[in-house]
C-alpha cells in the first residue's frame, strides 16, 4: 500500500472533513468579513504597503480598494470551494499558496510589529500579532495536508452546479462588497458603531489592569550594536543607539483609546464634541481626498440644520490649506475642528460621511452616497437606525446567501437527477450477459441456447450469451434471428501465428460472436492473466470489432481493507484507461467482487450502487462526464432471479454478468425480467 493512503487511513475520514470545514470556515469568513468592510480591508492593506516603504501604491486609494475586494472575493470563493468540493485540484493549491502566503507576512508582523493587528477578519475578530503568527502556522499545516490530500475531497454537488455555484458566489461577494464600499458596512464591529456613548466607551476603571513592556537598550562599542536590558545595562564605554519597547502583556484597553477633537488653534474641545445635543458631525478624513459630488446635499442639510436649532461641525485632518480650500470651494459656514485620520477613518467608512451625536451617543450614520435629506414632514433627528446586535445582522448576510445558494443547488441536482434518469432509461444501453465457464458440452449448450430463444422474446435489455470456444459457431447458428447475442470467454493475447492451443481474437469474431469476456477473476488467478496481458487481448479484441465485457474486483481480504475502491481503479487503468474515448465506447464494465462469485454471497444493492458510482465517476476523470454517462457497468456476483430486480433498480448498475444462473434458461431468463 502507498504510504499516502497509510497516512490518510490514520487520518480518516472524520480527520479529513475536521481539516476541510476548518479551512472552510476559516477562509469563507474572512473573505466575508473583509467583504462587509472592504474599505477598511484597503486601510489595512496600505498600512502593510507603507512598512515595505510603497508609498506611491498605499496612496492610490481606487487600487486599495480594488486589491481589497479581489481579496474578499478569492477568499470567500475559496472557502466555498473547499466546503462543497468544487475545483479541488485547484482549491488546493490556491489554499496552500494563500496559506503560505499569510504565515510569512504573519512572521513578518510576529517580528517586526508594523501593524497592530494583521485585519484577516476585519474588525470583526482581532488578533493580537502572536495570535496572528499562530493562526499562520496552524493554517500552512492544515492547508498542507488538504494539499496532499485533495482527492480524497468528495464534491457535495453534481459536476453540472459546479460552475452556477461559483458564479453565484462570486457575484455575490463582489456586489456585496461593492454595496459595503459605495455605503457603509452592513454590520459595523467597530468601536463608534450606532449606539455607543463614546464617553462612557473612553472610560478606564480605576481598577484597570496596566499593560506590561519589555524595554531593551541597543548600545555599540567598537562599531558593534548589542542589545541590553535594565538587569544587564552596561559601562560607559558603550554608546547608547535606541530603546525598544515591546509589549508583552495587553493591559485594560478601552473600546474608544483616542478620540480627541480639538479646534485649528489647538484648543481641546473634546468635553464638548461629547456633551452636546443634537450634533450633527460632517466626518471627512482628508478634505483633498473627499467626495466633493454631494456639496449640494450637505449644504442642504447644514441649512436645516440652522433653521431646527442643531448643531453642524465638521471633523478632519486634513491641513490649514486643505481646510481652506474646503471651505472656498464649498461655502462652508460651519465650523471645522481637528481629529487623529485613523479615528475619522474608523467613526465613519466614507470620506466625507455624517454621523449624529447626542450627548456622546452616536445616533445615526450616513455615507456621503446616501446622506439623509430633510423633508417637511420628517425630522432628521427621527431617522432611527438599526441597532440590532452584530450577530443578527451577520445572520442576515449569510441567509441572504445561502438560501438562493441551497436553492440553486436544489434546482440543478434535480435537472441532473431528471438527466441521469433520462440516461439510465434511454440511453445507456442494459445488458444481461451469461459466462458460462467451462460448463456443458455441445450438445448442451446447444440445446440451452435453442430453449433460451424459445423464452426469451423481445426482452427489455440486451441478452448476450458467452460460451466456451467450441460452442460458438454452432451456437451462432441456433440464435440467428432471435434477440440474443453471443460472446466468447476469452481471446488470446497474440494476433496469430504459432501459439497452440489459443484462440485469438480474429477467430471469434468469424464464429458470429460479438462480444468477449476479458479479465475475468478465475483467469487472473488461474492463468495469471497480467494487466498487461490484458491490455494487449483488449486491444486486439477491439481491433476485430468485438465489444469487450471487462470484468474487475476485490478480494474479501481487500474489500475487509477497505481498498475496493482502489482495486478497481487499478484494474482499470493497467488495461483499458490507455483506450482513446472512441475505443472505450466499445467497452462494457462488469464490476465482480470475487468474494460474491459463485458463493452465494452478493454485495448488498447498496454496495454494489457505491461502487459502481465510484467507478463510473474514475471514467469520467478520464473521458468525461459524457463517456462516463454511456458506459454500461454491470454487476456479477451471485447475482439471481431474487436479487436482480433490487440490483438493478440501482441507477448506476445497468445489468448483470450472469454465472451460475446463466446455466438453466428459466433461471437466466428470471434475471433478464427483472428489467421489466
Ligand atoms: C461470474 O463468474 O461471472 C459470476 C458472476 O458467477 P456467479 O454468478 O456464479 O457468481
Amino acid at each position: 500500500m502507498k504510504k499516502s493512503s497509510k497516512d490518510y487511513q490514520r487520518l480518516g475520514k472524520g480527520g479529513h472533513w475536521m481539516i476541510r470545514l476548518s479551512l472552510s470556515v476559516v477562509f469563507f469568513l474572512s473573505g466575508l468579513f473583509k467583504a462587509i468592510d472592504p474599505k477598511g480591508t484597503s486601510y489595512k492593506i496600505a498600512e502593510y504597503l507603507t512598512s515595505f516603504h510603497c508609498y506611491q501604491l498605499a496612496d492610490n486609494e481606487m487600487l486599495m480598494l480594488g486589491t481589497s475586494l479581489c481579496l474578499c472575493l478569492v477568499e470567500f470563493v475559496l472557502g466555498v470551494y473547499i466546503l462543497l468540493g468544487i475545483r479541488r485540484r485547484l482549491a488546493s493549491w490556491l489554499c496552500l499558496i494563500l496559506s503560505t502566503g499569510f504565515a510569512l507576512l504573519s512572521l513578518y508582523v510576529w517580528i517586526f510589529n508594523p501593524v497592530s493587528d494583521c485585519g484577516c477578519f476585519g474588525d470583526a475578530v482581532v488578533l493580537t500579532n502572536t495570535q496572528t503568527f499562530l493562526k499562520g502556522v496552524f493554517l500552512l499545516t492544515l492547508a498542507g495536508m488538504y494539499f496532499r490530500y485533495w482527492n480524497k475531497t468528495e464534491s457535495l454537488l453534481s459536476d453540472g452546479s459546479h460552475w452556477i455555484v461559483s458564479l453565484f458566489s462570486m457575484c455575490f461577494i463582489f456586489l456585496f462588497g461593492m454595496l459595503s464600499a459605495f455605503y457603509l458596512p452592513m454590520v459595523d464591529f467597530r468601536p463608534y458603531k450606532v449606539g455607543v456613548n463614546i464617553l462612557q466607551a473612553m472610560e478606564i476603571p480605576h481598577d484597570a489592569e496596566a499593560p506590561v513592556y519589555e524595554s531593551s537598550f541597543i548600545l555599540s562599542k567598537d562599531g558593534k550594536e548589542k542589545r541590553f536590558s535594565l538587569e544587564n545595562y552596561p559601562d560607559s564605554t558603550w554608546t547608547f543607539v535606541r530603546a525598544e519597547n515591546k509589549l508583552i502583556k495587553r493591559g485594560y484597553e478601552p473600546l474608544v483609546k483616542d478620540f480627541s477633537v480639538s479646534d485649528t488653534l489647538g484648543n481641546d474641545l473634546t468635553d464638548r464634541i461629547l456633551t452636546e445635543k443634537n450634533l450633527f458631525l460632517l466626518v471627512s478624513s482628508d478634505f483633498s481626498h473627499a467626495d466633493d459630488a454631494h456639496i449640494d446635499e450637505i449644504n442642504e442639510i447644514v441649512d436645516y440644520c440652522h433653521s431646527k436649532g442643531y448643531e453642524f461641525a465638521a471633523l478632519t485632518a486634513s491641513s490649514g490649506e486643505d481646510i481652506s480650500k474646503w471651505q472656498k470651494y464649498t461655502g462652508a459656514n460651519y465650523p471645522i475642528y481637528i481629529s487623529d485620520e485613523v479615528v475619522l477613518k474608523t467613526m465613519v467608512r466614507s470620506n466625507p460621511g455624517l454621523m449624529l451625536l447626542e450627548k456622546g451617543t452616536v445616533m445615526a450614520k450616513w455615507s456621503c452616497n446616501n446622506l439623509p435629506m430633510p423633508e417637511e414632514d420628517t425630522d432628521i433627528l427621527s431617522l432611527h437606525q438599526d441597532t440590532r446586535t452584530s450577530f443578527l445582522q451577520l445572520l442576515k448576510i449569510i441567509l441572504c446567501y445561502v438560501i438562493p445558494l441551497l436553492f440553486i443547488i436544489f434546482v440543478t441536482n434535480l435537472q441532473r437527477t431528471n438527466k441521469t434518469n433520462l440516461n439510465n432509461s434511454k440511453m445507456r444501453k442494459k445488458i444481461v450477459a451469461g459466462n458460462w465457464k467451462m460448463n456443458k458440452n455441445l450438445q448442451e449448450g446447444v440445446a440451452l441456447a435453442k430453449e433460451l430463444t424459445e423464452v426469451v422474446k423481445n426482452p427489455n435489455c440486451g441478452v448476450v450469451i458467452c460460451t466456451p470456444f467450441i460452442h460458438l459457431a454452432s451456437v451462432a447458428e441456433v440464435i440467428k434471428g432471435s434477440a440474443i447475442e453471443l460472446g466468447a470467454e476469452n481471446c488470446a493475447d497474440k494476433a496469430s501465428g504459432a501459439y497452440t492451443g489459443e484462440v485469438s481474437a480474429e477467430m471469434v469474431k468469424s464464429t458470429g460472436a460479438q462480444y468477449v469476456i476479458l479479465g475475468h477473476s478465475e483467469r487472473r488467478q488461474y492463468y495469471n492473466e497480467t494487466p498487461e496481458i490484458l491490455k494487449e487481448k483488449v486491444q486486439l479484441a477491439l481491433a476485430n470489432g468485438l465489444k469487450v465485457i471487462f470484468c474487475i474486483g476485490e478480494t474479501l481480504e481487500e474489500r475487509e481493507a477497505n481498498k475496493q475502491n482502489e482495486v478497481v481503479k487499478a484494474e482499470l487503468a493497467g488495461s483499458v484507461y490507455n483506450l482513446t474515448a472512441e475505443e472505450f465506447k466499445n467497452i462494457v464494465i462488469a464490476y465482480e467482487p470475487i468474494w460474491a462469485i459463485g458463493t452465494g454471497k452478493t454485495a448488498t444493492a447498496e454496495q454494489a450502487e457505491e461502487i459502481h458510482a465510484y467507478i463510473r465517476s474514475t471514467i469520467a476523470e478520464v473521458y468525461g462526464q459524457a463517456v462516463a454517462d454511456d458506459t454500461t457497468i454491470l454487476y456479477g456476483g451471485s447475482c439471481k432471479a431474487s436479487n436482480a430486480p433490487e440490483l438493478f433498480a440501482k441507477p448506476d448498475i445497468d445489468g448483470g454478468l450472469i454465472g451460475g444462473a446463466s446455466l438453466k434458461a428459466p433461471d437466466f431468463k428470471g434475471i433478464i425480467d427483472a428489467w421489466k
